[in-house]
């Protein structure tokens, strides 16, 4: 017969045998939301994931904080863009005495080149997006092999919806007359996109939010809406909307919504996650676009 201390003993060693037979959560850190966003749903519940650069973040110009350092000192993994979109990085890492394993997922795609060198914005096409999931998916399960099927499971139902978002967009845009698919953003962040779905973008910045904008670049932005009868000037959520608001009442330009470039939206917004984001964008543009 038990007594009751023994009894205690016992519960407390199958609480403590329950704890261990859980597998430890696999540290992970994702450069910017949108690839924190990716990491998740690849990694499900066999993961933590710290996203450095948040929603309606740039992390062009993004400063790490402490937690940051603590964050990335912890992770085993640590995925991150690359194509020279976050330049604060190496002293991070340097500065955090990280021992994670860095994978950038940009080096696997065709990269655009812009006037400033190599265009980080790949996850403007939805078709680099998967090449993003898909490595995601095998650095995960090459970290943790006992995690492969969750890992397919996870990765095989995300890039089916990732299939029927590019569809959505490319038939929200083959809707737009030809003659209107010719927008303005703040900066240069939509080539991958402007690539797949044939909306041409123009922008007075370039590919990093970095540079400042001369006179001179919105001199030229403004012809360019006047001659080329430029349907709509669209704000982002990174950046300041002056610029663009200048723009549209300088040209007469139609004024458009917010478009989603760098970052996720927050949770109270229509964009937090990658696949709202996109969807937000392409009704923001169809609505604009109309005739
Ligand atoms: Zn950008």
């Amino acid at each position: 017969m038990l007594t009751r201390r023994s009894a205690l003993a016992l519960s407390f060693a199958a609480l403590v045998g329950a704890a261990q037979a859980q597998p430890q959560k696999i540290p992970v850190v994702a450069s910017f939301s949108i690839i924190g966003d990716l990491v998740r749903q690849v990694g499900g519940d066999r993961i933590t994931v710290a996203t450095i650069v948040g929603p309606d973040g740039d992390a062009h110009v993004y400063q790490p904080s402490p937690a940051d350092g603590r964050h990335i000192a912890q992770a085993r993994l640590i995925f991150v863009n690359g194509l020279g979109f976050e330049g604060w990085l190496d002293r991070l890492m340097r500065a955090a005495k990280s021992k994670g394993e860095v994978f950038t997922l940009g080096n696997g795609i065709a990269a655009r080149k812009g006037e400033e060198g190599q265009d980080p914005h790949a996850w403007q096409d939805v078709a680099n997006a998967k090449i993003y999931v898909e490595a995601i998916r095998e650095t995960l399960t090459a970290a943790d092999p006992e995690g492969a099927p969750a890992y397919k499971a996870n990765a095989d139902a995300y890039l089916a919806k990732l299939d029927a978002l590019d569809t959505e967009i490319q038939q929200a845009i083959a809707a737009v007359p030809k003659e209107r698919r010719r927008v303005v953003s703040t900066h240069d962040a939509f080539g991958y996109f402007a690539g797949r779905y044939g909306v041409e973008f123009i922008a007075p910045q370039g590919v990093s939010t970095e540079a400042e904008v001369s006179a001179r670049d919105v001199a030229k932005i403004i012809d360019a809406v006047r001659t080329h009868k430029v349907a709509a000037v669209f704000i982002e959520n990174i950046a300041d909307p002056r610029l663009a608001k200048r723009i549209a009442s300088e040209t007469g330009a139609r004024m458009g919504g917010v478009l989603y470039s760098d970052a996720l939206s927050d949770a109270k917004s229509d964009g937090a996650t990658y696949i709202d984001m996109m969807r937000h964008n392409v009704k923001e543009l169809a609505k604009a676009l109309a005739p």
